[in-house]
């Protein structure tokens, strides 16, 4: 299996690039913020829990998310998986890395995608106009949401970093070209 997470701030373009990684390598996607948006549409009683953080811009307790994504990793079979909104904090990549082992596998690169964040804030009220996201609408919540990434999920980084997992990427400029970018850190460690 190969099992890469991609990391970075909110309206960095986890996203969009997601969807062309997965096409590119074949891997099934996990995106905590949309499973949990699913829930709320559905009406579970893990979408009333979850909007209540969400709409703020405050995290969903790391309980609630780690058991989440277990479940979704023991329901899948996966050639391998792109993590995206998952870990945000240093106890959820610690529960992932256990969850992996026990499935035989691991986390072999982590891509952190770099965005200004005035270009951000730019990018996040412009996809609140269709989205209809409640996080994407007022500058305040996003504000808040820059600060739980900044306070919970950068310091992960350093984790990977540790294990030489974490490669930064320039996340400004044409999607295709920082795809290229992206792409050239997954092929190199896969011919590594
Ligand atoms: P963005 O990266 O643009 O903030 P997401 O869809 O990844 O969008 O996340 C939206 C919201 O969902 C977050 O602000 C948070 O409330 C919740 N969420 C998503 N993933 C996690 C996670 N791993 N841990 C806790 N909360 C999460």
């Amino acid at each position: 299996m190969f099992n890469l997470i991609i990391f970075g701030p909110p309206g960095a373009g986890k996203g969009t690039q997601s969807a062309m990684l997965i096409e590119k390598y074949g891997l099934t996607h996990l995106s905590t913020g949309d499973v949990f948006r699913a829930n709320i549409k559905g009406e579970t009683e893990l979408g009333v829990l979850a909007k209540s953080y969400m709409d703020k811009g405050e995290l969903v307790p790391d309980s609630v998310t780690i058991a989440m994504v277990e479940d979704f990793v023991k329901s899948h079979e996966a050639k391998g998986f792109i993590f995206d909104g998952f870990p945000r904090t240093l106890s959820q990549g610690e529960a992932l890395d256990e969850i992996l082992t026990k499935f035989g596998t691991q986390i072999n690169v982590v891509l952190a995608l770099e965005v200004d964040e005035d270009e951000l804030v730019k990018r996040l009220l412009e996809r609140g106009k269709s989205s209809g996201r409640v996080d994407d609408q007022d500058e305040t919540i996003i504000r808040n949401r820059f600060k739980e990434y900044n306070d919970k999920t950068e310091p992960l980084l350093a984790f990977y970093e540790k294990q030489n997992k974490a490669n930064r990427v320039f996340g400004m400029g044409e999607i295709d070209e920082i795809f290229g970018r992206l792409c050239e850190a997954i092929d190199a460690k896969l011919n590594s």
